[in-house]
């Protein structure tokens, strides 16, 4: 990029959002469609031609000559099939035509997706229908039209409409909530999304050549280099040329689809990196970060280079993930999780907070799964990603001031000393957060930092729980204090409350290393659950308590839970089938066959050798140790095939889950063992498929 390029210029020139719709609809149409946008109000069919007319002009002089519905299904990629606009006229020649029923309702054949048994394959229609809360743009010549997923009987199919629907349920239970501490003008609150993606990148020619990153996104072999990310010699280093010039790209790609990429940086492990957007709404969030990796992917190809989303692309340096920064904002502008400068403002994020401590440590299970996938299983509870259980980290001021809740004592800061007794209410000073890169769920000074969520997650799922979770505890604070809103008692019986939430669940609390084995067996002590992978965590969606909460506010039926247990689980399970085939035929094809020749190489050169009258020592011994290796690896790749077809035959979906766990992982750890070794015999040249130092200190 030579040329001087002022960002305001293009920021967000592909996308209508709200200053292209005031400039480009009539007022009242404006106004319509925002009441729509803000209140949920229905569209009529006369409004809705109008935005579509002026979508469809601005999309034109966008060059675009399709659109699409966008949506989220539940495979966990994104969805579009293109329509053009183009309509016949009488003459046998073409107009570009876009209907406000187009805009607002597609019915594209669903048969093909997830469903957990909603829809039958027989009565495949499903449509989508137009989310105007999030935005149109405008990429690779179509309008993008972001909508959500639904069958024709109206089960949900998709990603985004619990999300929205738990980011309503959440804004009457935080609305109601506020009004106790004296907040009568806001209307509504939003949940706020900050997703800081992490990525590797590798080059395109080594990727290439590797069937198991083509295939599965991850190596399935490789054994470790010499050098790892041991001399933390990597994170946050400077960006070596290629990399400088892929992240300009793309911050440039993702300013102008409106995305507010502000963050770029090297992260611990060789060849990874991190982005982050500024937080927007959940809602617009989910849909920018599922654009984000997209375009992160693309942008890559252009430079030669392929972006890596799995969680863990290579074992033995650290996986990615995707802190999800959540908070909740009102529509005044006050950040909920902020603590606020008056006592009155810190009362009531205290209390948020401890719903908040209450509500995770419930429905710590929940939390835990909307994290699961296969592919995050490899990160959580590996010693440098957070651990499978879920705890917060609050950090010692607020730890201190909670203590002194819990205790009814003084609470002290180095110059102050505050009194939480019965009529004074508690008072802190602001800023006195620490860190702690260990705990899955930390406060971070004005929102909390979950940093299960795996890199290629969509944030949409653990979004919705989230809220969901918040929305039920927010909900059962208010009903206890409501009687006593504006009275004396007030004050006094929040305390109490917070005291009583405290005493049952500090236990949720964590300060220390969530790395340690120490808090494994401090978190068994303190009765949390730890659920290590999804086949152990899965179950849970179905717990009554779960369904209830998610049917309680209309976010989900319990037949929908199920249905997502269900896809979740078969996910898990095709994809460590896919995974395993793909060994057994990398096995077969590429490194058994290198192996054979190699040994065969060794045992010439012995005859050789020995023809001449020299010995062949160390061939003899490397032939000797490689061809005992190769049997061992011949005959895991052949058990491995066993237990995959016999994983196969299993119909319940559970137990194949976790057979596909204990069983057909477990074989496959085992081969990937002695193919290592053998790798790290055999030279370079006679290895079919790039090294670990080659793949990622290549860039
Ligand atoms: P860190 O390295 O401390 O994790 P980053 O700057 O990489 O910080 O990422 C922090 C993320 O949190 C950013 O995406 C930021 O926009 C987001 N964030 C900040 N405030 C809020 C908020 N109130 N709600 C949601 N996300 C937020
Ligand atoms: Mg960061």
């Amino acid at each position: 990029m030579s040329e001087h390029k002022h960002i305001p210029d293009f920021f967000a020139e592909n996308v209508f959002n709200d200053e292209v719709m005031k400039a480009r609809l009539p007022k009242s149409v404006y106004k319509k469609l925002l009441r729509t946008i803000e209140d949920g109000e229905p569209l009529d069919m006369t409004t809705a031609d109008f935005v579509a007319n002026a979508i469809k002009d601005w999309a034109l002089e966008k060059g675009a000559t399709h659109y699409t519905h966008w949506f989220q299904p539940l495979t966990g990629s994104t969805a579009e099939k293109h329509d053009s606009f183009i309509a016949p006229t009488k003459n046998g020649m073409a107009i570009m035509e876009f209907s406000g029923k187009a805009l607002v309702k597609g019915e594209p054949d669903a048969s093909s997706f997830p469903s957990g048994g909603l829809r039958q394959t027989s009565s495949a229609r499903g449509y989508t229908a137009w989310d105007p809360t999030s935005h149109c743009f405008v990429k690779e010549g179509s309008l993008y039209i972001p909508t959500v997923f639904v069958s024709y009987t109206g089960e949900i199919l998709d990603k985004k409409t619990p999300l929205l629907r738990s980011m309503e349920a959440l804004s009457s239970a935080a609305v109601r909530f506020l009004r106790l501490f004296g907040n009568e003008d806001v209307t509504r609150v939003t949940t706020t999304v900050g997703a800081e993606q992490e990525y590797f990148l590798i080059d395109k020619e080594m990727y290439d050549k590797r069937e198991d990153l083509i295939l599965t996104g991850r190596t399935l072999f490789g054994a470790k280099p010499p050098k790892g990310q041991e001399l933390d010699d990597q994170y946050f280093a400077n960006l070596r040329p290629r990399i400088a010039a892929y992240m300009a790209d793309l911050d440039e790609e993702l300013w102008r689809l409106g995305i507010y990429s502000k963050t770029k940086h090297n992260e611990v492990a060789p060849a990874q990196h991190e982005m982050a957007p500024i937080f927007t709404t959940t809602n617009l969030g989910t849909d920018q970060n599922e654009l984000a990796m997209e375009v992160m992917e693309k942008v890559a190809l252009r430079h030669g280079l392929v972006c890596l989303l799995h969680e863990k692309p290579f074992e033995g340096v650290n996986g990615s993930g995707k802190h999800n920064n959540w908070s909740m904002a009102t529509n005044d502008g006050q950040n909920l999780l902020d603590p606020g400068d008056t006592p009155m403002e810190n009362l009531q994020f205290l209390t948020i907070l401890c719903a908040l401590i209450k509500g995770v440590d419930e429905y710590a299970d929940l939390m835990r799964l909307s994290a699961a996938s296969a592919g995050n299983d490899h990160r959580l509870g590996a010693d440098e990603a957070p651990p499978a259980i879920i705890s917060m980290f609050l950090g010692e001021e607020l730890d201190a001031v909670l203590k002194a809740i819990e205790e009814d004592s003084v609470y002290r800061t180095q110059t102050q000393a505050f009194e939480i007794g019965v009529n004074a209410l508690p008072s802190f000073p602001k800023d006195s957060t620490d860190r702690n890169r260990t705990s899955p769920f930390a406060f971070t000074g004005n929102r909390f930092e979950f940093r299960m969520v795996g890199s290629s997650d969509n944030i949409a799922c653990p979004n919705f729980l989230l809220n969901a979770i918040v929305s039920e505890e927010l909900t059962q604070f208010t009903e206890r204090l409501e009687p006593f809103k504006g009275s004396e008692g007030f004050e006094n019986e929040v305390k109490a409350l917070l005291k009583e939430v405290l005493k049952d669940h500090r236990r949720i609390i964590f300060n220390g290393d969530g790395y340690s084995e120490a808090w494994v067996q401090e978190a068994a002590r303190r009765g949390l659950p730890n659920y290590p992978s999804t086949v152990d965590c899965m179950p849970h969606y179905t717990d009554e308590k779960n369904l209830q909460l998610l049917q309680k506010f209309g976010i989900c039926s319990p037949e929908e839970i199920r249905a997502r247990q269900e896809v979740l689980l078969e996910k898990y399970s095709k994809t460590i089938r896919i995974e395993a085939r793909t060994m057994i035929e990398m096995a077969r094809r590429l490194l058994l066959p290198a192996t054979l020749d190699y040994v065969q190489k060794l045992c010439s050169s012995i005859v050789l050798k020995n023809q001449a009258g020299l010995t062949a020592r160390t061939e003899e011994r490397m032939a000797g140790k490689l061809s005992d290796l190769a049997d061992a690896f011949y005959d895991a790749t052949q058990n491995l095939e066993l237990l995959v077809n016999e994983a196969c035959d299993i119909h319940e979906i559970q137990p194949q889950a976790q057979f596909f766990h204990d069983k057909v992982l477990a074989e496959m750890e085992r081969m990937r063992t002695t193919s290592d070794t053998i790798e790290r015999i055999m030279p370079c040249a006679q290895w079919p498929i790039p090294n670990y130092s080659a793949m990622i200190y290549n860039v």
